[in-house]
């Protein structure tokens, strides 16, 4: 498949009110950040677009049974999730292509481990306790029977990013179907395909009925906002900057909607000077070159013992340089390319503000390739944790190393951030490990390369990193409003 003519000439729809539509504004480009060149045209809506969205969302929730049947709803999730895997080459090339996501990646959190864990929310809708019963009490002396019900939130907005597109469209969909939401979801411009895919699966192969989910791309950040403050919507489920989710937050008080928010991260990886400094400084450096560190919940601040500073650098340099930028097209690529020549730009600028006050580019720090958004894996040895490299989310492939003078030290450092997102620890003493976790605030922790990630396990951030949490059942009860019922007995 030649990149240039991947998306065929009628180019992609909106999916409002259950019928593929063109957008109101024409259509835009959509472009392979690996060659810098457009591989097509995805429509555009405009504010009328996204007005038609939200009131067939608003109309499905409102007058039709969709909330009220948590076995349909299933069903659809399944036939969802069996649909996606039908077109898997389909999406798997546009997912590389438009997102330049390895291809490797696509086998786990890029693709097939998003499609799969709708299966999750599915048996969620089936098996979640909809009612609990409070038994009885005698509030001021009136016996009264309570049950306490769960339902629904209503509208969703979800607004969400390029990096990880499916991961983060279908952690929103999922839940919130499985809730018995609608949603209208506005991805990112950067993705857009990937997105308006999904939208032609769902009208074309599933029963999920008209309104429940709506797809509305477009260029235009506007549209998005559109969903944050009208008052039909009565959520907004966003993954973005924390720039951004702090704009999103604000324009959301005027209608006080609830707001659900998983922003950006400056996670520190510590090493405690009983780990095996080699082997936990070569993960830390090797996991920033993944998706060209273009993950929120990365390990972008490695903290390691000061004695071992010399060493660590070493070792994390040794790696960081046998690990080449490369086509996300090969198996074998872990570092693919940043998604836009803006991002570029902003990395460059972060390794220009590391040298300006004082840090080393121990290697990479240089533009590779000859097309396409590539940057080489960077180290920046030399800073301290209050330069602005060090705390500033980048979302490119560097690495910042800083030393640290003991357990406590390790985590009022990984503490001394905006962010609270992610983490790691290694060490071989469980006591020390476990103060060390006790005392990182963060959303989710690695020990020693555990993976966190999963459709039951919640993810999140402290602080800055955002409110609420996605996946698992707690992520699934963020599409749900808590209903009290007393009954005089
Ligand atoms: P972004 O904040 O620029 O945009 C995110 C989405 O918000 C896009 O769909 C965009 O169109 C929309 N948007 C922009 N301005 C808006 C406005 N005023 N009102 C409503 N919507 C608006 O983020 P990005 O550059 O697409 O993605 C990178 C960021 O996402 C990074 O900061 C990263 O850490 C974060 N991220 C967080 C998580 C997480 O789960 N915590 C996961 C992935 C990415």
């Amino acid at each position: 498949m030649s990149p240039s003519n991947l998306i065929p000439d009628s180019g992609t729809s909106l999916l409002i009110g259950g019928k593929l539509t063109p957008g109101e504004r024409g259509v835009f480009t959509t472009s392979d950040p690996a060659t810098g060149q457009a591989l097509g045209h995805v429509a555009n809506a405009g504010h009328a677009d996204m007005d038609a969205a939200i009131a067939a969302a608003r109309t499905a929730f409102d007058d039709t049974g969709w909330s009220r049947d948590p076995a349909f709803r299933a069903n659809c999730l399944r036939q969802l999730r069996d649909a996606l895997r039908g077109h898997l080459e389909e999406l798997r090339e546009i997912t590389i292509a438009e997102a330049g996501a390895p291809r490797m990646l696509t086998r786990g959190p890029q693709l097939e481990g998003p499609i799969g864990d709708l299966g999750y929310f599915a048996d969620l809708a089936e098996n979640y306790s909809w009612e609990t019963d409070l038994g009885v009490a005698e509030p001021m002396g009136i016996r009264t029977g309570r049950t306490l019900r769960r339902e629904a939130v209503g509208v969703v907005g979800a607004l969400t990013p390029w990096n990880f597109p499916h991961q983060i469209n279908f952690a929103k969909l999922g839940p919130a179907l499985a809730a018995g939401a609608t949603v209208v979801l506005k991805p990112a411009p950067d993705t857009p395909w990937c997105a308006a895919v999904v939208g032609r699966i769902i009208a074309e192969e599933t029963d999920i009925p008209a309104g429940a989910v709506n797809i509305v791309t477009s260029d235009d950040h506007g549209v998005g906002a559109q969903l944050v403050t009208d008052p039909r919507v009565d959520m907004i489920s966003f993954t973005g900057s924390t720039q951004t989710g702090r704009v999103v937050m604000a324009a959301a008080a005027a209608s006080l909607k609830k707001v659900f928010l998983e922003l950006g991260g400056k996670s520190a990886f510590i090493v405690l000077d009983d780990a095996d400094l080699k082997a936990a400084v070569s993960y830390a450096a090797f996991g920033v070159c993944v998706h060209a560190g273009q993950g929120c919940a990365i390990t972008t601040r490695l903290l390691v013992p000061r004695e071992h500073y010399d060493a660590a650098v070493e070792s994390a340099a040794a790696t960081m340089s046998s690990i080449k930028p490369g086509d996300p097209n090969q198996p074998g690529t872990v570092c693919g390319p940043l998604i836009s020549e803006r991002q570029l730009a902003r990395v460059e600028r972060y390794l220009k503000s590391a040298r300006d006050e004082g840090g080393t580019i121990v290697t990479g720090g240089r533009r590779a390739g000859t097309g396409g958004w590539f940057i080489e894996p960077t180290l920046i040895a030399g800073l301290s944790n209050s330069a602005t490299a060090a705390q500033e989310e980048i979302f490119g492939p560097v690495l910042v190393i800083i030393p640290h003078d003991g357990d406590d030290d390790a985590v009022r450092l990984a503490n001394d951030s905006p962010y609270g997102l992610s983490g790691s620890v290694w060490g071989r003493d469980t006591e020390r490990i476990r103060r060390v976790v006790a005392g990182v605030r963060t959303g989710t922790l690695s020990v020693n390369g555990g993976i966190w990630y999963s459709a039951d396990a919640p993810f999140g951030g402290y602080k800055q990193s955002g409110i609420g949490r996605e996946m698992g059942v707690a992520g699934f009860e963020e599409y749900t409003e808590t209903k009290l019922i007393a009954t005089v007995v």
